[in-house]
């Protein structure tokens, strides 16, 4: 069932999901499951499971250095397929543009159909990183809106190349990523909401934002939204700080701000087992201020660790 559908169909009560990392290659998906079943009892109507591009490695031979490309967490598709069966819940393959090829994102989409996968996430990607900046892969896309653009062409029967009669058109639901804090590297954060309302306008059905530690920045983003005529549900990410390094981590990576109570907090806290329960605090309280809000679902950004979000869950639903 697509997202926007689950979204209507509760009817104004707000939804629970999580997003979950494959994991590392050679492990086992049964540490999956184990975090997983405990975040079953909330009932998610949707899992997210996010895909992380190529990368290079470098393997010594005969004294020069081989540079090899690899994935280090594949398995995506494969991952939605086994939770989809498993626990009979909806499951939300991450697409990107970066690392593949629009031929490869076709084949993909066309697994994820075949396997009754009935939502996607259009994201670009980040740049590989020995890069500075994003740069489409061969073949690939340059951004988020083309990969909806080409999502869109196959739910009206339009493959790449072939001009075939389709019978069977997927009939995909789109969810793109929104930044309440703006883009990294977008100018400014009125010009990243035009780029966002071109998402839409290409075919967008949803937006799942990036995390953010003051719901004011979500509030003020999602009226923003509406103002340039963002009209489709903006799902809020909420990621509990688990560890102290956090500090310094997220805002240096996704360039968002940390309210000054919460680095108090943080800066107070002797081990990471403090740091994870200030954490998992913060986000009780932006999650019970954003449920008044009647938001469409909070999202929880797990990170393949469910014991913070059951934490905050048993509270909450
Ligand atoms: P885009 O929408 O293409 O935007 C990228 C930048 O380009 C923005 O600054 C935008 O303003 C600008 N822009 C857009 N269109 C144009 C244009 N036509 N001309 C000029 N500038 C333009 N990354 C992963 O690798 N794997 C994941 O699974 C993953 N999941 C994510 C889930 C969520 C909810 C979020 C918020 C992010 C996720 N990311 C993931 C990170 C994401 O890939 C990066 O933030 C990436 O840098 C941007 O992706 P995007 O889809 O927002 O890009």
């Amino acid at each position: 069932m697509k997202i926007t559908e689950h979204i209507k169909k509760a009817d104004g009560k707000t939804l629970f999901s999580f997003e979950i990392i494959p994991p590392k290659k050679g492990n086992s998906i049964q540490e999956l499951y184990n975090n997983i079943d405990p975040l079953m009892e909330f009932n998610p109507p949707f899992i997210d499971v996010t895909t992380s591009r190529e990368e290079y490695v470098y393997i010594e031979k005969e004294g020069l250095l081989d540079r090899k490309v690899t994935r280090m967490r594949p398995g995506t598709v494969g991952i939605c397929a086994a939770i989809k069966h498993k626990y009979d819940v909806d499951t939300v393959p991450h697409v990107l543009c970066g690392g593949f090829s629009k031929e490869e994102t076709e084949y993909l989409l066309v697994d994820c159909h075949y396997l009754g996968i009935d939502n996607v996430m259009a994201l670009r990607g980040d740049a590989m990183s020995h890069q500075k900046y994003f740069s489409a892969s061969e073949g690939g896309h340059e951004y988020a809106t083309q990969l909806v653009d080409q999502i869109k062409n196959l739910n009206c029967g339009k493959y790449l190349h072939d001009v075939i009669e389709s019978n069977d058109c997927t009939s995909f639901c789109i969810g793109v990523a929104g930044y309440p804090e703006k883009h990294l590297e977008a100018p400014s954060l009125q010009t990243d909401l035009k780029r966002l309302k071109e998402k839409v306008d290409a075919g967008a059905d949803y937006i799942v934002t990036q995390m953010f530690f003051d719901n004011n920045k979500y509030f003020e983003f999602v009226e923003a939204a509406k103002e340039i005529g963002i009209h489709v549900p903006i799902i809020p990410g909420i990621k509990p700080i688990a560890i102290k390094k956090h500090m310094q981590l997220l805002p240096q990576v996704f360039k968002i701000d940390l309210p000054e109570q919460l680095i108090n907090e943080i800066q107070n806290c002797k081990t990471n087992k403090e740091v994870r329960q200030v954490g998992v605090e913060w986000a009780i309280q932006q999650s019970r201020e954003l449920l008044a809000a009647n938001v469409p679902v909070l999202h929880y950004y797990s990170m393949g660790k469910s014991d913070n979000v059951h934490a905050i869950a048993s509270q909450l639903f």
